[in-house]
């Protein structure tokens, strides 16, 4: 079990051995850890023998999906885009749709809550993990925030706001059409109305920021330290809930509003390389989640969670097996520090 701290920020691991006899007769001891995130106090699993286990659909990089090659049948392909998505209501915009760059945001037909948003990115229909451009993340990024603004400024109670991503089916995805998701609400998602307890009993006890800290301690550990894109910190998370899943750490920033052009243009960068980390790997689904609460004392800290998922391929098994569904701890099999030493590499150009 690691010590706690300066901050009181406990990185605890308990290893336990399972005791086994082999089907040669041996007897054997198979380590399992188990992780306390210091910041949500959440256990996960970190089963290495598993990591022996053939997963289906990793021996090389899976083909595209066939929805991949059928433009027409996609509704945010253009010129279809202008008749088959919905437009802003109007006290969200003066125009239908925002516009930024080659990014092109417009209402979510299934919304998730209140505000749920759609934007786009890069001209192509599908574009495979780590392939898109910088500046099409960006210009997305960008459209998210503007469309949030316009949230804040027509609705101030709808403070509790994320951007996420789906890429591909077996991480929820629904159209291959390379997009964004973009909400906002009144009533927090229960990760939100978390981390916002968290963060503000933190603040009142110590006087400082959660993720702050949690840098802080990750940089004296090191071990699982990325690297850095501008002001953004890159690491692995250390009690992962997601196979290879990295944090991005902006700390001392708690507003979307925030971030400007530097900032989002340097997220951009870490998605990619996050993105090839994975290509590299021949994974080609992926979750990202940036959550933020836009009020004037919030004192939750800007962070993007990135993980890989299942593979989209044929008879690929669910990365969340009924040891996750029904007892809540996520099991992967690879030691976070091993995730780290894996993704360096892809961080350490300059951008
Ligand atoms: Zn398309």
């Amino acid at each position: 079990m690691a010590p706690a701290t300066e901050s009181g920020l406990v990185f605890e691991v308990q290893t336990l051995t399972s005791k086994i006899v082999a089907p040669d007769g041996t007897p054997v001891e198979k380590p399992v850890e188990i992780r306390t995130d210091p910041v949500t106090g959440r256990t996960c699993r970190v089963t290495y023998a598993r990591a022996a286990e053939k997963e289906t659909g990793t021996a090389a990089l899976p083909e595209p999906p066939p929805a991949a090659a059928d433009r027409e049948a996609c509704p945010f392909c253009r010129p279809q885009m202008n008749r088959r998505t919905p437009t802003l209501a109007a006290d969200l915009a003066d125009a239908d749709r925002l516009e930024k760059g080659n990014s092109v945001l417009f209402p979510n037909l299934f919304p998730y809550g209140r505000y749920s948003a759609v934007s786009l990115f890069d001209d192509r229909h599908f574009v495979e993990i780590g392939k898109a451009s910088r500046q099409s993340y960006t210009d997305s990024f960008h459209n998210c925030r503007r469309y949030l603004k316009r949230v804040h400024a027509s609705d101030p109670a709808a403070v509790y706001m994320a951007i996420t991503q789906n890429h591909l089916p077996s991480a929820g995805g629904s159209l291959v059409h390379p997009h964004l998701q973009v909400h906002a609400d009144r009533c927090p998602p229960n990760h939100l109305r978390f981390l916002e307890q968290r963060t503000n009993d933190y603040h009142a006890r110590t006087g400082r920021g959660l993720f702050s800290d949690y840098l802080s301690c990750e940089r004296e550990a090191g071990s699982r330290l990325i690297g850095q894109t501008g002001n953004w910190h890159w690491m692995a998370a250390f009690a992962p809930e997601g196979f290879f899943e990295i944090w991005g750490i902006l700390p001392g920033i708690c507003s979307l509003f925030g971030l400007d052009a530097d900032h989002w243009n340097c997220l951009s960068q870490g998605v990619l390389n996050t993105q090839q980390f994975y290509r590299s790997l021949h994974r080609n689904g992926y979750n990202l989640g940036l959550l933020a609460i836009e009020t004037a004392g919030s004192r939750l800290e800007i962070r993007v969670r990135i993980l890989a998922r299942s593979n989209y391929a044929p008879w690929v098994r669910n990365d969340h097996t009924g040891y996750e569904v029904m007892l809540g701890d996520m099991a992967t099999f690879n030691a976070p520090e091993e995730t780290a030493a894996l993704a360096r590499p892809f961080f350490s150009k300059d951008l």
